[in-house]
């Protein structure tokens, strides 16, 4: 294939990068925008393989790779629970990152890579080696404590050593000083040394980076490395000057960059304060242990049967679906119930949060491959005003997302973060199996107000129980 030919097919393969995450921003377009990537990418792909920089010597290497790497991602995302879908984010993250940083050894190891370049031309390679390294073996450490936390092999607590501000900062000015010298160096062995001093302080400040944060902001995190694992692959395109790995790297880059906005916003987090460490500890605990505020009143437990009877005499119902749903995999059984209730004529719509489950668009992923239709799926902004005028606020295994203490106890640890105000309905009734916290650790007032109903119970299980109790009536 000739250059040109190539660089049209990188134009094809951009086009369809840029369809594709124009698709993903909405459940309706979403299937399409995949569609697009795997076509770009397929593209990307076979234009860089039969490409003028492949060797037919190199074509058999290749196609190994392919296939081993291609198998081990098969079968990863095929037994991967969705639940468990930020930990393979992560772990994928971590092999972009290693990817990059052992691109930016061999380009600097390659003598053809360099030596027919010299003076500014020269250094611009090098910056952009020891840069890409720095990012990569950054992201590979960093997403590799993420996937640790994430599937609780290690602990959600945040790890907060004495002076971690102070040893961040020493670690940055000695990269600084290791990549003057590196600069320096006179030959690939000499430059060798400030190389390996800087991948082993990136790779200790990746782990410390993300121990010290808390298993609450990890999917934020996650995203955040997926921004890394972009610039990474960017850099990677400099090195190698491949257009099309800068392009779609600056732009996996840039939209995880405005996810980790969205979510830090959605919860109410700024940026600086994730990074800074020390929220949450990753997973339900017991309602406050003794010696903490607690949440007073009393907590009024409902049936299946009650619960069916409510639904019924309701004219509006919202439901709120959560992480718990995911879990039960009950959603088929919300979509029965949503049906059954809408051809009795009660207006039935949902209440999506921002960052209800534990990553985005989690519950419209759930409830579109459920076939509920999209236009009764609102986003939380558009129904949040409703409540007060909705018969029964239906929460699924939510609780943070609800958790009024957000909106009225400026002293929470989740004050601020906007939430669905279904306290505000005329009845409330919350799905769960127990009175533990939610992710956050933070206990929840709404259980014990007046106009609360709970529902203990496996959500799936429980919500059977509805059905047949609706269609028995
Ligand atoms: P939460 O984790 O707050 O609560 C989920 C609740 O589901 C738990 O309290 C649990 O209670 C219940 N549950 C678990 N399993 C079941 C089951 N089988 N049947 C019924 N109930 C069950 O989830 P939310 O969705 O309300 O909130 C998401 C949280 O995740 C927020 O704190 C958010 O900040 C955080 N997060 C989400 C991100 C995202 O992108 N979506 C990103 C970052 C953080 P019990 O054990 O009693 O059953």
């Amino acid at each position: 294939m000739s250059e040109s030919l190539t660089t049209v097919a990188y134009l094809g393969a951009t086009l369809l990068f840029i369809l594709s995450l124009g698709g993903l921003s909405h459940p309706e377009t979403a299937r399409r925008g995949n569609l697009y990537g795997m076509i770009g990418m397929a593209i990307a792909v076979l234009a860089t393989v039969l490409g003028p920089h492949v060797t037919s010597a190199g074509i058999p290497w290749i196609i190994g790779a392919m296939v081993a790497g291609g198998a081990i991602g098969l079968y990863a995302a095929r037994t991967v629970q969705m639940t468990q879908m930020p930990e393979l984010v992560a772990l994928m993250h971590s092999l972009v990152g290693l990817a990059a940083a052992l691109v930016g050894y061999a380009s600097y190891i390659d003598p053809a890579a360099s030596s027919h370049i010299t003076g500014a031309e020269k250094a611009i390679h090098e910056i952009e080696i020891y840069v890409g390294i720095l990012i990569g073996v950054i992201t590979f450490s960093g997403s590799l404590i993420a996937f640790g936390k994430l599937s609780a092999r290690i602990g959600g607590k945040p790890l907060l050593l004495p002076g971690r501000h102070f040893l961040n900062l020493a670690g940055l000015l000695i990269v600084i000083y290791f990549g003057v010298q590196f600069l320096r160096a006179e030959s690939i062995q000499a430059g060798m040394t400030p190389l390996i001093v800087m991948t082993v302080i990136a790779f200790l400040f990746g782990i410390h980076m993300v121990m010290a944060i808390g298993g609450a902001d990890m999917p934020v995190v996650v995203s955040m490395l997926n921004s890394y694992s972009g610039w990474a692959a960017a850099a990677t395109g400099f090195m190698l000057n491949n257009d099309l790995l800068i392009v779609t790297g600056a732009l996996v880059g840039s939209s995880g960059a405005i996810l980790s906005y969205i979510m830090c916003r959605a919860m109410n987090r700024n940026f600086i304060s994730v990074i800074a460490g020390g929220f949450g500890t990753g997973g339900g605990k017991p309602a406050a242990a003794k010696g903490e505020a607690q949440p007073a009143g009393e907590v009024v437990s409902v049936s299946a049967v009650e619960t069916a009877e409510l639904l019924r005499e309701a004219k509006n119902v919202i439901i709120v679906p959560g992480y718990g749903m995911a879990v039960a995999q009950a959603q088929h059984t919300v979509y029965e119930i949503t049906q059954h209730l809408r051809e009795k004529g009660v207006n039935v719509r949902f209440g999506i949060h921002p960052v209800a489950g534990r990553m985005p668009g989690h519950m419209n992923v759930l409830l579109a491959e459920a076939k509920v239709p999209y236009d009764i799926v609102m986003e939380m902004d558009e129904i949040n005003e409703d409540f007060p005028d909705t018969d029964v606020a239906m929460v699924i295994g939510a609780n943070d997302i609800v958790n009024p203490s957000a909106a009225e106890d400026p002293t929470s640890p989740i004050a601020g973060m906007p939430v669905l105000e279904v306290w505000k309905a005329k009845t409330s009734i919350v799905m769960k199996r127990s009175m533990a916290s939610g992710y956050a650790g933070v206990d929840n007032p709404l259980f014990y107000k007046e106009n609360n109903r709970m529902l203990f119970g496996d959500a799936k299980k429980m919500l059977d129980e509805v059905l047949v109790a609706l269609k028995g009536s």
